[in-house]
């Protein structure tokens, strides 16, 4: 595939999701500069094109006879709007602001990202594509799951690959997880819990009685009790059992279930964390 930002937006359309177009930099004599003219600009290669994209976002597109012309208008960066309308979520991992390492340690806590569509940004981060849950809205947060890690949601976009970044690298799709190659995969369900949605089958349907309860008389070795005490909170703080009780039945669950048990501060800290993500969901659907 050449470098031609129509191959690549044919490539994203046919995976159903919806792109844009966003200002590129530009090299001048006097330096690199934001293709919107604009000296001063604060998202220099990262902004919509207003002139073709009036309402920004909104004007995402999956009509390819509309996405070819804007790329074929000038030379822009290609934005993909992230949400339930392309049908994905994704992380943004800023190295820059130690994103590599806070994902080092959920990864370390709660177990490897499963193989998944990986682009690197021209910044030297990383976006990590996941399939939107299509049951809730998920929110666009900054740092809410570490430091310098980001979450684009619904309402949100990402700078996709071949667009160029402002430093002068080229943004692109991690060769070892091609959209071509690899599938899209479904959001873990420790991501899914600590983002505040219900943990699902891999087939899409809920955890029904039946999987909880095979999940409850498990035992879980090194690399999977945190996630194992992360869905048995969720699934206890969403019938609403009250916080402490749901600690106290999970403190003594740890001991009987995990080989070896994780530390106790660990335990109180993941129900807690879970708990305030619940009342948040809460809140935010109302009376729920
Ligand atoms: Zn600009």
């Amino acid at each position: 595939m050449t470098d031609d930002p129509r191959n690549f937006a044919r490539l994203y359309l046919s995976l159903g999701m919806a792109v844009l177009p966003v200002h590129a930099p530009v090299v001048l004599a006097g330096g690199t500069r934001c293709s919107c003219g604009k000296a001063d600009c604060r998202q220099p290669g990262k902004h919509p094109v207003a002139r073709l994209v009036p309402h920004g976002l909104k004007n995402a597109s999956k009509d390819p006879t509309t996405v070819d012309g804007w790329f074929s208008a000038g030379r822009y960066n290609i934005g993909i709007a992230t949400g339930s309308i392309s049908g994905i979520v994704a992380l943004d991992i800023d190295p820059r602001h130690a994103g590599d390492e806070a994902l080092a340690r959920l990864e370390e806590k709660y177990g490897q990202l499963p193989v998944t569509w990986r682009f690197l940004t021209g910044g030297g981060g990383e976006h990590i594509l996941f399939r939107h849950p299509k049951d809730r809205k998920i929110a666009n947060s900054a740092g809410a799951l570490g430091r310098g890690i980001d979450l684009r949601g619904d309402g949100g976009y990402i700078v996709a690959p071949p667009s160029l970044h402002i430093c002068g690298r080229s943004y692109a799709i991690s060769v070892d997880h091609h959209l071509d190659e690899v599938p899209l995969s479904d959001l873990p369900s420790w991501l899914s819990e600590l983002l505040g949605t219900p943990a699902r089958r891999k087939d899409g349907a809920k955890a029904r009685p039946r999987d909880w309860r095979a999940h409850v008389v498990r035992r879980y070795a090194e690399g999977a009790r945190n996630d194992a005490i992360v869905r048995l909170a969720g699934h206890l703080l969403r019938a609403r059992v009250d916080p402490r009780v749901c600690l106290s039945l999970l403190a003594s669950w740890n001991k009987e279930h995990c080989a070896p048990p994780l530390d106790d501060e660990e335990v109180v800290v993941t129900v807690r964390s879970i708990a305030a993500r619940e009342v948040a969901r809460r809140g935010y659907r109302h009376a729920d």
